[in-house]
C-alpha cells in the first residue's frame, strides 16, 4: 500500500514516538492485545455475563512502544480508568472501523481525554453523507445527547481521517487501513510489527455469498484474527440489516488465510456465558486455535501465549 495522506481537520502527521516522549507512560516494546468490550450492538450487564463481559467493543493494542486502541465501546471507559490509575500521562492512537454506537459510545467517557496532559490521535473514515470523524464524535456529545461537549475534552487531539489504502506509519509500527463493509463503511485494520501481525476484522460485509478475497487478503498469515462472532449459522436471518457476518464465515477466513489464532468478537447481547461456552466448544472443532474475547483477555503475539 502507497503511504497516502489523507484529508484530515487537521493536517495528516505521522506522529511517530509520542508515546515514547519523557515523563509519558510509554508503553513497553511489546506486542499484546488486552479486550476491554467485546460485546456487539448494545452493553449487556448481568449476572449470566459476568465471565465473557457486558461492555460493547474496545481492543487495547501495546506495540512497538505504541499504545493502539481499535474503537470506543464502553470498553473505553473501563480502559480509561485504567490508564488513568496509572497516575501518568496517556498517550494512545485511537482507531475507529465506524460509528456505531457499540463503537463510540464509550468515547464521551473517557477520562484521559479530559487530561491536558493526553495527546491522542484519533482515526477513522469519512462517513458515507460526508461527516468526519471528528464531526461524528462532536455530534454524540452534543445537547441534549451529554452534557460535556468535545470541546471540552483538554488532551491534545489530532484528527484524521482515512481510507482503504493509506498506510499510517507510527515509528516502526505500521497501521494499514481496508474497506470491509459497502452498507456500513467500516475499515478493518492489519498491523504489522516485524514479522508479527494483528488483523482486526468486525462488522465485514455479509452480503457476500462467498469469502470476500479483500478479506482474505487483509488477513492473510496473521498472528491474530479479531473477527464477528455474534452469529451461528442458524440465527443469522438477516443479512442486510446487522452488517455483520456469521461465525463460521471467521472459520473460513481463518482457514484460506493460514491465520494462526482466530478470536470471535462482538458477541451476540443476548448469549449468556454458558452460550458462549457451548459456541468456544463447537468452533474449537473447527480450527486449530480459536478463541472467544473475553474481558481482560490478554494475547502476547511474540510468545504466543494468553
Ligand atoms: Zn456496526
Amino acid at each position: 500500500m502507497a503511504n497516502i495522506a489523507s484529508p484530515s481537520d487537521a493536517p495528516f502527521t505521522t506522529p511517530a514516538g509520542d508515546a515514547a516522549q519523557p515523563g509519558t507512560a510509554a508503553p513497553s516494546p511489546a506486542f499484546t492485545l488486552t479486550f476491554w468490550g467485546v460485546r456487539g450492538n448494545i452493553p449487556s450487564p448481568g449476572a449470566d455475563t459476568v465471565r465473557y463481559g457486558g461492555n460493547t467493543a474496545c481492543v487495547e493494542v501495546q506495540v512497538g512502544g505504541q499504545r493502539l486502541i481499535f474503537d470506543g465501546g464502553t470498553g473505553l471507559w473501563m480502559l480509561g480508568r485504567h490508564l488513568m490509575a496509572q497516575g501518568q500521562p496517556v498517550a494512545a492512537h485511537l482507531f475507529f472501523t465506524h460509528t456505531h454506537w457499540d463503537r463510540i459510545q464509550g468515547f464521551p467517557f473517557f477520562s484521559p481525554a479530559f487530561a491536558p496532559a493526553t495527546q491522542l490521535d484519533i482515526y477513522g473514515a469519512q462517513a458515507l453523507n460526508g461527516a468526519s470523524i471528528k464531526q461524528r464524535l462532536m455530534e454524540q456529545m452534543l445537547r441534549p445527547n451529554f452534557f460535556k461537549p468535545l470541546q471540552t475534552m483538554a488532551a491534545a487531539m489530532t484528527f484524521h481521517n482515512i481510507a482503504a489504502g493509506d498506510a499510517i506509519a507510527l515509528d516502526d509500527v505500521l497501521v494499514e487501513p481496508w474497506s470491509l463493509n459497502r452498507h456500513t463503511s467500516a475499515l478493518g485494520y492489519r498491523v504489522t510489527w516485524g514479522d508479527r501481525v494483528l488483523v482486526y476484522a468486525t462488522d465485514t460485509d455479509p452480503t457476500q455469498t462467498s469469502v470476500d478475497p479483500n478479506l482474505l487478503m487483509l488477513a492473510s498469515g496473521a498472528d491474530v484474527l479479531i473477527f464477528d462472532g455474534t452469529y451461528a449459522d442458524a440465527a443469522y436471518s438477516d443479512p442486510n440489516g446487522s452488517g455483520l457476518a456469521p461465525w463460521h464465515l471467521g472459520i473460513e477466513v481463518a482457514r484460506a488465510s493460514q491465520v494462526k489464532h482466530l478470536v470471535l468478537f462482538h458477541h451476540n447481547p443476548c448469549h449468556s456465558d454458558d452460550q458462549l461456552d457451548q459456541l468456544e466448544r463447537q468452533v474449537q472443532g473447527s480450527f486449530a486455535q480459536v478463541s472467544l474475547a473475553r474481558e481482560g483477555m490478554t494475547l502476547d503475539l511474540i510468545s504466543g501465549c494468553c
